[in-house]
């Protein structure tokens, strides 16, 4: 397996997030059928998750991308960079697919950015939960649908960056 020197140990196997995905799929499946959602990829981070997540999913949906971020390197710069406009959502059943909620600036501001659209519905998918380390103000913040929820660690992979490097790595790593 390719394991670079940066990754401290295995946080998540490929086989584990194969499986908690599939999950997140099948509940997805039960409360979204017959609605025809709009699933959103915020980029990049949640790429390789929502790819895998939507083919999970087994009734009719539509596919958008959005480009915001707040981190640079391994911190959080608490300034949310959203670098595209919001798709035409208005009457639409939304899903936000998010890699990861940490301080929960990112996807709040993205959020409200969404609700001024007028959506049908508008639900937040995540892979990982730093529950711990949220910002104050955003302290009740919680996705609808979360993979799994982790501690104070910086990971990297299954789209995951550090400096735009190891996203293609298969699992979720701890970096150094
Ligand atoms: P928040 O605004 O919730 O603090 O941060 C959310 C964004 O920060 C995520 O979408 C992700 O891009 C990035 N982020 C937060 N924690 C991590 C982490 O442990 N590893 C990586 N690679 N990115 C993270
Ligand atoms: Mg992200």
């Amino acid at each position: 397996m390719y394991v670079p020197e940066k990754i401290e140990r295995i946080l998540y196997t490929q086989e584990e997030l194969a499986e908690r995905v599939r999950q997140l799929g099948e509940r997805l499946t039960s409360d979204y059928g017959g609605k025809n959602p709009l699933f959103v990829c915020v980029l990049k981070g949640s790429v390789v998750f929502f790819a895998d997540l939507i083919r999970g999913v087994r009734c009719p949906l539509e596919i958008e991308f959005y480009k915001a971020s707040s981190y640079d390197g391994t911190r959080s710069t608490g300034k949310v960079d959203s670098k595209s406009d919001v798709p035409d959502i208005t009457g639409r059943d939304v899903v936000l697919v998010e890699d990861i909620v940490d301080t929960a600036r990112t996807l709040s501001d993205v959020k409200a950015r969404f609700l001024e659209k007028s959506p049908a519905s508008l639900k937040i998918a995540c892979l990982l939960d730093k529950r711990s380390c949220r910002d104050e103000r955003f302290k009740n913040f919680s996705a609808d649908y979360t993979g799994f929820e982790i501690e104070n660690l910086f990971v990297v992979g299954y789209g995951l960056d550090c400096s735009q490097a190891f996203r293609n790595l298969p699992y979720i790593g701890v970096y150094k």
